[in-house]
């Protein structure tokens, strides 16, 4: 496995692998690399001959200082596992390789940037302002230094790739989008790099028993968004946890439902112990 950590090599390298014509297949993370990066790896491979994969910490989709600071971040750990993945390159820059102007100028007006449309608007997008600003310019950014013709994304961050997608569509980018289900642990817990924040990450498997429980009543017939919501709410409120958002809404437009009555999908944000924010979701009908 090559590692790169300047733009410079990896332009070289990939420059290289497309001259003999591999197709290039991409896959994002923020590291600290779990069996949900795995599922991506492992969806994106038979699609591609050279699989980069990039680890990256991006200030700018952190709205929250603290939580940006104590993210964890395991790189040696990340190219051992990585490596037994099959990744072909991994790509670790520093800040100042993708925000060569500093980071302090993102937000001046003097630095050009890609800003997110109409589906960033409301929960993960409401709840943490800029984030999917922030999200949008660094996979731009790392889209024209990679080249990829195929990246990955996992539904487990159901907005963003709805996100991606427009992003794809929006500015032109040759790459095709490839969308991989959720993985989730024994316990139903979907995997997270967050989960290493948890004391006891089974009892937040609660989560998802409460999001299962939606799912029977309403392939039972109840269609009563706000009814079936507040009622799982209440068992996941009993372990201690902070509902930020438990909300059904339109699959395709991610507008809130008041009847289960299309393609639904239910979105949920939950603050568990040590105050660490889960997010997961699940498609109802
Ligand atoms: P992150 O490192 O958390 O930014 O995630 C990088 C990519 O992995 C994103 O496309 C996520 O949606 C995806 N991902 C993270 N966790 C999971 C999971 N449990 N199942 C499927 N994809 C995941």
């Amino acid at each position: 496995m090559i590692l790169c950590t300047a733009k410079k090599e990896v332009s070289e390298v990939i420059a290289q692998k497309k001259a003999q014509g591999l197709t290039i297949g991409l896959v994002p993370t923020m590291g600290a690399l779990h069996v949900g990066h795995q599922s991506l790896v492992e969806a994106i491979s038979p699609q591609c001959d050279f699989l980069c994969l990039w680890v990256f910490v991006n200030p700018t989709q952190f709205n929250d200082r603290i939580d940006y600071e104590r993210y964890p971040r395991r790189l040696q750990e990340d190219k051992e596992f990585a490596k037994t993945l099959g990744v072909d390159l991994l790509f670790a820059p520093s800040e100042e390789e993708i925000y060569p102007a500093g980071i302090q100028n993102y937000d001046s007006s003097q630095s050009v940037r890609v800003r997110s449309g109409e589906r960033a608007d409301g929960y993960e997008g409401e709840r943490r302002p800029g984030h999917f600003d922030g999200v949008v310019h660094v996979c731009a950014s790392f889209f024209n230094i990679l080249q990829p013709d195929i990246v990955v994304f996992g539904e487990k961050d159901y907005q963003q790739v709805q996100v991606i997608e427009q992003l794809l569509a929006d500015l032109h980018f040759p790459i095709s989008l490839l969308r991989v289900p959720i993985a989730r642990e024994t316990s139903g817990l979907a995997y997270s790099s967050r989960n290493l924040l948890l004391d006891d990450p089974l009892a937040a498997s609660c989560i998802y028993q409460a999001m299962l429980s939606v799912k029977e009543n309403v392939s039972k017939g109840r269609r009563d968004s706000k009814e079936l919501c507040e009622e799982a709410c209440q068992n996941i409120e009993a372990r201690g946890y902070r509902i930020d958002y438990f909300d059904i809404v339109d699959a395709e437009t991610l507008k809130p439902l008041e009847e289960v009555n299309v393609p639904a999908q239910l979105l949920v944000a939950v603050f568990a112990e040590n105050n660490v924010r889960l997010i997961d979701n699940l498609r109802l009908n």
